[in-house]
This record gives structure tokens, sequence and C-alpha cells, in this order.
């Protein structure tokens, strides 16, 4: 299959070329479409598949519909178990979407670091990209709001879980609206990762790569 056959806006597709993804790799073709369909999805990938991008993508396609964010409101929440990870994601999304004429503006926020700078940047923010405790943090220091968010994304979820953000990833399920889309990826499917999903998924696409 190509990028174009998959839906993404011209635009993207354009700079598909540009970057030299010269086809999508399989978890891209799989996920492509239903994330564009604001269908529920459960990943199993490893890092290297190419899963960053596969839901990246059909996000930025989607938020060009989006209502825009009011001030310090997101649209689009992705969750990550480290630093390193969360300056990945956001990488992706600045090296796609600087071609897009709808605004994005994507940013990190993890812990370890100081709170004040995150709390100044989070101003019109549409994806935001978090470790879990750093983003309940900013929370209840009403640096960002949650009850806009249209699509979370866990990204490394069963990282998240043996790192111990159990209670924080169900904390902040609290705080987002009941209606939405979830993304679930990982590398492994455990039984603490099924609970996960039972919970968050809605009669999700399955996608084993
Ligand atoms: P990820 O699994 O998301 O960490 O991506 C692994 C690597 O593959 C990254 O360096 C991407 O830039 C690259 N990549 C992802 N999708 C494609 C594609 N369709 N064609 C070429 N390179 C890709």
């Amino acid at each position: 299959s190509s990028f174009s056959s998959l839906g993404l806006p011209q635009k993207l597709v354009v700079r598909l070329t540009e970057l030299n993804y010269s086809q999508p790799y399989p978890i891209q073709a799989k996920a492509i479409p239903p994330i564009i369909e604001k269908r529920d999805v459960l990943g199993i990938a490893k890092t290297g598949s190419g899963k960053t991008a596969s839901y990246i993508l059909p996000i930025l396609a989607n938020l060009q519909h989006a209502t825009p964010t009011k001030n310090r409101h997101v649209n689009v929440l992705v969750l990550v178990p480290t630093r390193e990870l969360a300056g990945q994601v956001n990488d992706v999304v600045r090296l796609f979407s600087s071609v897009l004429t709808t605004r994005v503006k994507s940013l990190p926020v993890f812990g370890g670091v100081s709170i004040n700078p995150q709390m100044i940047a989070l101003q019109g923010v549409n994806i935001l990209i978090a470790t879990p405790g750093r983003l309940i943090e900013l929370v209840e220091s009403k640096a960002v709001h949650l009850s806009n968010v249209e699509t979370l994304v866990l990204d490394e979820a069963d990282k998240m879980l043996n790192l111990g953000f159990k209670d924080e990833m169900n904390k902040i399920f609290s705080l987002l609206p009941k209606k939405r889309q979830n993304l679930l990826f990982s590398a492994t499917l455990s039984e603490d990762l099924n609970d996960v999903k039972q919970v968050l998924l809605d009669n999700p696409v399955v996608i084993k790569i």
C-alpha cells in the first residue's frame, strides 16, 4: 500500500516523500485508517516498527477538523514513560506538522526539571506529550486542563506500568472526558496491560506486529 491510499491529507503525503518515507511500514498501513475514523486501537509493537508515525500522522490529519484549543486546554494527550520518549514523539510531531496550515503546537513535559518553564509554555498547545507524574502536577497547578481531550495515546504502556505509574495513569483517565478516542501502544501484552485495555478501549482495532 501507499501513504496516499491511507486517507492522509495530500500535504502530509508530500512531506513523507520529502522525508524518504517511500511506503508505510505494516503498523502504519494497519493503524492509520482506523485512527482517522476515530476508532480505538490497541497496537502491540516495539520501538523501530514505525509506531510513532502510525499514530502521529492520523492524529495530525484529524486535528485539521478539531475545535481550536482554548488557552490551557489540549486536544491530544500522549502519555509516555520517559523524558527521552517525550522528546522523540515531539520531534516526530514537528517533523510532519511543519507543512500543515492548521496551527499545531506540541509540547513535551516531564519530571526531573523545573516546572515553571513548562507552566509558561502550556499556552495554546494542542498536542501535549507528558510523563504521568509531571502531568498531574501541572493539572493540579491548573497549568493545563484535560476536559477537552479528544484523543488519548498511551505509548510504551507496558514500560509505564513497569515504572509504577499505574495509580497516576488511573487518576489521569478520571480527569478526561468520557467520550474520546483511545490509542494504546505496548511492546508486550501483560496481565496489567490487559486491565488497562479493559478500562480504556471501546471495541478496539487490535494490531500485532
Ligand atoms: P519508531 O518505531 O516510531 O521509533 O520509528 C523507527 C524509525 O523508523 C524512525 O527513525 C522513523 O523515522 C523511521 N520510519 C518510520 N516509518 C517509516 C517509513 N514508513 N519509511 C521509512 N522510515 C520510517
